[in-house]
């Protein structure tokens, strides 16, 4: 398969999830891929799964310096890029009088500010065309309890994905966005839920997705490539909602 042959990519968050599995299905058509993560231990795991033709780099979302290194990084390695999958991200999910500013600056500092500033520092090294996608989510569109900054910042990403590719798109930059429903991945293990109610936290989870499950990175990675590729070539501005149907 070769719909992504001869292509530079770059996918952050690609060490572990639904990044890494998209990492996977680039490189299966063809890409040059670079991975960013922040663990040490899933950066390992990440070089044995992908082998050592893709670039797994340190590169926290949180730190503006971090994304214009990371940029510098991409150019003297590729030259041009031309597919960026902005996927890293964090999941807190707690009611309103549980916030303080350091967590709230901090899901919006890893969420949003980072893939904004990374965007701004890659303008000189996308290639034209070049296609972006950033990962939100169905939360943008939601008003699930306790997701009130956790939506917000999506519903963030998700504006920029329509914004910056009117600003963008003489250049040949083009914007889009995926947005998944509750999908399996290791992103569950970080939220701090107690062992004991990990399965009733599935089972009520799964009763809102009308298909009857999680998603798999799979599944979502599939319309990531879609959206990266030429195929896709028209589409901008635009989001693919994958999500069993969470958000009908
Ligand atoms: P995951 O926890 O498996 O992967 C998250 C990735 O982001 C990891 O590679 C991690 O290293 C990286 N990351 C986290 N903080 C970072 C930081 N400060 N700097 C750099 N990288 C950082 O989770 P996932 O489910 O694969 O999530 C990927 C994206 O998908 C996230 O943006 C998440 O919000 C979004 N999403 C996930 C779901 C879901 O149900 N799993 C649903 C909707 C949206």
């Amino acid at each position: 398969m070769s719909r992504l042959s001869g292509k530079r990519t770059l996918i952050t968050g690609g060490t572990s999830g639904i990044g890494l599995e998209t990492a996977k299905h680039f490189l299966s058509e063809g890409a040059q891929v670079i991975v960013t993560g922040i663990n040490p231990e899933s950066i390992e795991n990440a070089k044995s799964e992908l082998g050592s033709e893709v670039l797994v780099l340190k590169a926290d979302s949180s730190n503006i310096t971090a994304q214009k290194e990371l940029a510098q990084t991409i150019q003297n390695h590729y030259g041009k890029l031309d597919v960026a999958f902005l996927n890293a991200g964090i999941s807190v999910w707690l009611p309103i009088e549980e916030w303080t500013e350091e967590m709230f600056n901090r899901s919006f500092d890893i969420n949003v500010k980072g893939p904004y500033f990374l965007m701004q520092a890659l303008l000189p090294v996308f290639a034209n065309p070049a296609s972006v996608i950033l990962n939100t989510s169905v939360s943008a569109h939601l008003g699930a309890p306790n997701s009130s900054v956790y939506g917000a910042t999506k519903a963030a990403l998700l504006n920029m994905s329509k914004t910056l590719s009117s600003e963008l798109i003489n250049r040949g930059i083009r914007i889009n966005a995926v947005s998944p429903g509750p999908v399996d991945t290791p992103l569950y293990d970080k939220l701090g839920i107690p062992d004991a109610y990990r399965e009733q936290l599935n089972k009520d989870i799964i009763a809102t997705i009308p298909f009857g499950r999680f998603g798999t990175p799979q599944e979502v990675a599939s319309a990531v490539l879609y959206l990266a590729s030429d195929e896709s070539r028209w589409t901008i501005g635009s989001e693919i909602i994958v999500d069993g149907g969470r958000s009908l």
